[in-house]
């Protein structure tokens, strides 16, 4: 094993591939990531693709992408685009290994017809309205079709009219003859083809029947040469039927198998494609890529970066344990990533004006490091000036005790650029302060402080839009109630202010990120922010303060 495989954590998965290897099982894995193109991706999704992706990278097979598309439904070329786009921007490649579902019906059709000849399955006319009847309940038997026995012959008759769109819709299905006592109930009679006239984006009106989810998925596998189908543990009650569909197919090169492992589930928020959906449709936010959304396509615009998702994945682990995780914990671990990658810069987000009463002897300029991780991001010229712009919080007229900031009298340090001791202040006639005079000293000064403030120069600062985002849900399980999931939407989940920044801000290209020293990590607004006009977005607050002011 090389030493990178070696640092990654052990989990089942990787167990079994390995273990398949080193038995010559086979001569490399195939793995497949199969989205239904019916929405945008979120970061469950990306637990899916990276393990997906991740395990063909480390063993030195393949992962396909596979658009599900057994469903006829609206062509949704928009879902497609974001699905390759949002896989792309993680870090995987399919390189030619891309399909459609729907590229095999032909053969799907070959083989449920196959299934008919050797009386492995037969057309039913139970109508739909009986079928939980018929179907039984783990504990107690179903009952036999009363076309079950029906010949050979006349199924396949039948299956030819339901191809050609000669039946209703819901007048019959195929189903599979497999075991009406079996305890699991998907091994009983399971239909595997049902009629719908309705138009496919891809194969048009050529069907009028089309195959059911867990006959289909099989099928693809063992057609696309998939060794290892992972997928999530709901599926684990289906593996039966799978096998079931692979052991009845001939010819098979590489025989699939599935394994199951627990979905994402997140603190604070909602991941049914579903219920994002129906955020989007009622203007709840702002579109699937609305920086609060969980969607692959959010998260990015929110400022989230590959590395932070992919290392989160990572360290969730992958289980058979389904568990609610902590989204502190995919916050920390883009603070992790940020705090290497992003760029500091001072902004002032509500200014307090500071004025130097010893102006003469102030800089022009000052230096700042760009990122104290980074020595190789290099420094960059602040401007100064006797007028500056301070946090209102920084300063404080009558302290409480332990504030270490700006206070009458007192002395703070001022980021980069040496020291202010405050001499008096001016207020407006509501008794507000509106101007700090202080006395300004050199960073060589030898002066006692406990604090450190930011700042922005007033008459160099740029006033830029800035959105202050923050959790989309007030509770951590917002789909686990009876209520409704958007009752516990966050209404402070969107703050649009202005913020007065350093002159070089004014040029952050789209995407580009920063930590504004002391506030929080913004991103420059990928579709928003207008040459020399940047709008950020606030990607996440340098510490988790939210949760805990959240649960007082
Ligand atoms: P739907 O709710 O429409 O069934 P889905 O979330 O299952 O949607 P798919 O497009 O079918 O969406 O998902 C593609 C793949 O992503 C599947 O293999 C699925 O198991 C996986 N996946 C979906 N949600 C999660 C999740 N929360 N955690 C991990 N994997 C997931
Ligand atoms: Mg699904």
């Amino acid at each position: 094993m090389s030493e990178e495989k070696s640092a990654a954590p052990q989990h089942f998965i990787r167990q079994i591939i390995s273990d398949d290897l080193a038995a010559k099982k086979y001569s490399s894995i195939v793995t497949r990531f199969p989205p239904e193109p019916n929405g945008y991706l979120h970061i469950g999704h990306a637990k899916a693709i990276c393990i997906d992706f991740g395990m063909a990278k480390e063993f030195g097979g393949r992962c396909h992408l596979r658009m599900d598309d057994t469903n006829p439904a609206k062509e949704e070329m928009e879902y497609i685009k974001s699905i390759e786009a949002d896989v792309r921007w993680l870090g995987f490649d399919w390189g030619d290994h891309f399909f459609y579902a729907s590229d095999f019906f032909g053969k799907m059709y070959e083989f449920a017809e196959s299934l008919i000849r050797r009386d492995k399955a037969y057309v039913c006319e139970v109508p739909q309205d009986d079928w939980k009847e018929y179907r039984g309940v783990p504990t107690r038997p179903g009952k036999e079709s009363p076309f079950r026995n029906r010949p050979v012959a006349e199924s396949l008759d039948l299956f030819g009219q339901m191809r050609d769109g000669k039946i209703e819709e819901g007048k019959m299905c195929l189903r599979a003859k497999i075991d009406m006592a079996s305890p699991n109930i998907h091994l009983r009679d399971p239909v595997i083809y049902r009629i719908l006239h309705e138009e496919h984006p891809h194969t048009g009106n050529k069907w009028c029947v089309y195959p059911m989810y867990d006959f289909a998925h099989p099928l693809e596998d063992a057609f696309e040469g998939v060794t290892h189908s992972l997928c999530t543990i709901e599926f684990e009650v289906h593996r039966p039927l799978y096998d079931w569909v692979i052991e009845n197919l001939e010819g098979v090169a590489v025989r699939p198998h599935q394994y199951e492992f627990a979905r994402l589930d997140l603190t604070y928020t909602v991941m049914s494609k579903r219920k994002l959906l129906e955020l989007v449709e009622t203007k709840l936010v702002n579109g699937w890529n609305d920086p609060r959304m969980p969607t692959l396509s959010g998260l990015r615009r929110r400022g989230y970066t590959p590395a932070a998702i992919r290392n989160f994945v990572d360290i969730v682990g992958v289980t058979k344990f389904v568990s609610l995780t902590d989204v502190a914990l995919l916050e920390h671990c883009l603070r992790e990533d940020l705090n290497k990658i992003a760029q500091r810069r001072m902004a002032v987000l509500k200014p307090l004006k500071v004025t130097i009463e010893n102006a003469a002897e102030i800089p022009d300029t000052i230096t700042g490091h760009n990122n104290p991780e980074d020595e190789s991001a290099g420094t960059r010229a602040i401007p100064f000036s006797s007028e500056l712009f301070i946090e209102q919080e920084d300063f404080m007229e009558v302290p409480p005790p332990k504030y270490f900031r700006l206070t009458p009298g007192g002395s703070v340090r001022i980021r980069n650029a040496g020291f202010l001791t405050c001499l008096r202040v001016e207020k407006n006639s509501a008794g507000e302060v509106t101007n700090v005079i202080c006395k300004w000293s050199p960073p060589t000064t030898e002066m006692k402080v406990k604090a450190t403030i930011h700042w922005v120069s007033a008459k160099h600062a740029r006033q830029v839009e800035v959105r202050l985002y923050d959790r989309l849900f007030t509770v951590e399980k917002p789909d686990g109630a009876e209520q409704d999931f958007k009752t516990f939407l966050n209404p402070h989940s969107l703050e649009v202010t202005k913020a007065f920044v350093e002159p070089s801000l004014a040029d952050a290209k789209p995407g580009e990120k920063f930590q504004f020293e002391r506030i929080a990590y913004f991103v420059a607004d990928e579709f928003d922010s207008q040459p020399g006009a940047p709008v950020f977005n606030r990607t996440v607050t340098l510490k988790e303060a939210w949760a805990k002011t959240a649960k007082k």
